[in-house]
Formats: C-alpha cells, structure tokens, sequence
C-alpha cells in the first residue's frame, strides 16, 4: 500500500493519498489546498484516482476538491447529511478570513457500511457526526481515517453549525471499540492508535 499524508493549508489539514501499490489504482482524502503538491505525486507514481472522499466538509478540507477533481477525473463523495456545509464551504472560508476555491458539485454520497476499494484495498465507510453532520471514517487496511472527529489527545469541536456533542460522544466511542493496533490519521496533526487513545486521549474520562 502506498500512504502518503500531505500538511496542506493555513490550518495545516491533513490530506491523504492512499494506492494500490501494484494496481495504481488510488484515492484521495480531504485535499484541502495545495492541489499542486497533491497533484505531482499522483503523477509522479502514475495513479488512477477513483474518488476523492471528503471525512467532512469544513473548508479547510474541501478546497482543492476542483483542482482534484479536473486532474485526476476522480468522483467527489461526501456524507449527504455534510451536503449543505459543502455547498457553503466557499463563504465559510470567506467568514474566517479564508479564500478557497469553489467547490464541484459531488459526484456522489456515502453512508455507513458504503465499501470504497482501490485495486485490493478495501475501506468502510462509518457515520460519525458530531464535529459535522455527515462527518466519516474510513476503516480499513488496519486504519482509520478520521478527519476531525478524534486527534490525537483531543476531539473535534463542536461548536459549527451542525455540531453536536451527544453525537460526537458516540463517534469517540464507536472509533475506541475499534482494535488498539488500528493507526489513526487525523486531519490534523500527528498519527495515533486506538490503544494510544484509549490510554491518553483527555476525552475518554468524559465520553466513555
Ligand atoms: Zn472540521
Ligand atoms: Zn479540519
């Protein structure tokens, strides 16, 4: 398998891009910004990106979903419940200061137990709202990508609109029931496990 995470942006999301080394069949996670960098290592190893799945539609996630998209051909996939913060992402951004690139309209949706596979990688799709209304994993491989709903130490806020403590709750503890090997790629920051968390999130006294 190939992994590749890509700090993007002035709030430093996480992108990812994950292949089939041998297939080169690939998709991307949450680029956000510098399509650029994204683009020549795609090119670079001669991928086929299927889809771009969004963990979530914050703007920090979603702005390079156009430059992505032209380049690769790959489907936009979003959680239907996230379609309205997607649509608005554009003005989101422009409230905090931000100027992204508007976004194409999704290609498709995804919900709980949706397969998405790149050549023999093979991902569910779990529901976790909470940070945002359609926020989701991907599970698979021995990993779990997490956009925004757990870091590493911490949780995703829950005050945009859409948020939802009581629901963020759930998500914490559905990903925790995950096994303690599970690596954890966030959308921001450093890389953690399930049995890491369960140890040392300050959340877990809380939410469990
Ligand atoms: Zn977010
Ligand atoms: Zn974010």
């Amino acid at each position: 398998m190939l992994f590749e995470r890509f700090v993007v942006g002035p709030l430093e999301e996480n992108a990812y891009v994950i292949a089939d080394e041998a297939t080169k069949d690939a998709i991307v996670v949450d680029p956000g910004d510098e399509s650029d960098r994204i683009i020549e290592y795609i090119r670079d190893h001669g991928l086929k990106v299927d889809a771009i799945i969004y963990t979530h539609a914050h703007f920090d996630h979603v702005g390079a979903a156009g430059d992505i998209k032209k380049e690769t051909g790959g489907r936009v996939l979003i959680h239907r419940q996230d379609l309205e913060v997607y649509e608005t992402s554009k003005d989101q951004a422009a409230i905090w200061g931000y100027d992204i690139d508007e976004t194409p309209d999704p290609d498709g949706f995804l919900d709980e137990g949706d397969e998405i596979r790149a050549g023999t990688l093979t991902f569910r799709v779990m529901h976790t709202p909470g940070h945002s209304p359609g926020g989701l994993c991907l599970y698979g491989e021995g990993i779990l990508l997490t956009g925004d709903t757990i870091f590493k130490g911490s949780v995703g806020r829950t005050d945009f609109p859409g948020g939802s403590l009581e629901e963020l709750k759930k998500s914490f503890r559905r990903i925790l029931e995950l096994p303690d090997a599970t690596k954890i790629y966030s959308g921001h920051g450093p890389e953690t496990t399930v049995g890491m968390e369960k140890k040392t999130n300050f959340f877990v006294n809380e939410f469990l």
